[in-house]
């Protein structure tokens, strides 16, 4: 022990100085607010809750391929058929670490991470996302002009992106 941390514990120094910095503290504003009556704005791309996005016509973009779900790492997507045909689209949403690797993979822009943040419930299947309630999430929180702009600004490149340069070579039929 040095004779610095000696004079330390002996007048108790860093007592005054903790209590130096409460007092200051008690008279500097606040960084706490009175959530939920006030609230911050939220962050430019944040990512929150799910949502399966739906075309203009109101139909479902997705097509069940299953990328989004081979791609996550936390694998907490399921797509899968069900007995009657119907496809399923489920988020185990207490799994998911909202990576966006989904958001990314998926080829025809189907599934956004919304703005929405408050979802919290007393069971698990509250916060369960099945396709109905991700679709509706769209039309919650993404629908319009919104869901567009958001998922354009920040999810590129998207699938669109990648047009074929006109002058690149590509396949033009058989030759004679
Ligand atoms: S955000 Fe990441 S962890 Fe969550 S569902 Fe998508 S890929 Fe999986
Ligand atoms: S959300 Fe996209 S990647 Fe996932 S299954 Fe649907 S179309 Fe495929």
């Amino acid at each position: 022990m040095t004779v610095r941390d000696i004079i330390k514990r002996f007048t108790f120094i860093e007592i005054f100085q903790g209590m130096a910095l409460t007092l200051r503290k008690m008279f500097s504003r606040a960084v706490t607010i009175q959530y939920p009556k006030e609230r911050r704005p939220i962050a430019p791309g944040f990512r929150g809750q799910h949502a399966l996005a739906k075309n203009p016509d109101g139909k479902a973009k997705c097509v069940s391929c299953g990328l989004c779900a081979t791609i996550c790492p936390s694998q907490c997507i399921y797509v899968r058929r069900k007995e009657d045909g119907q496809e399923n689209y489920e988020v185990d949403v207490l799994r998911c670490i909202f990576c966006g690797f989904c958001v990314e993979a998926c080829p025809y822009g189907a599934i956004v991470l919304t703005e929405n943040y408050e979802y919290s419930g007393y069971t698990k299947e509250e916060i369960y996302l099945t396709r109905s309630k991700l679709l509706a999430n769209w039309d919650k929180h993404m629908a319009g002009k919104k869901g567009e702009e958001y998922f354009r600004k920040f999810w590129r490149p998207m699938s669109g992106d990648f047009g074929t340069p006109p002058a690149q070579s590509g396949f033009k039929g058989k030759k004679e």
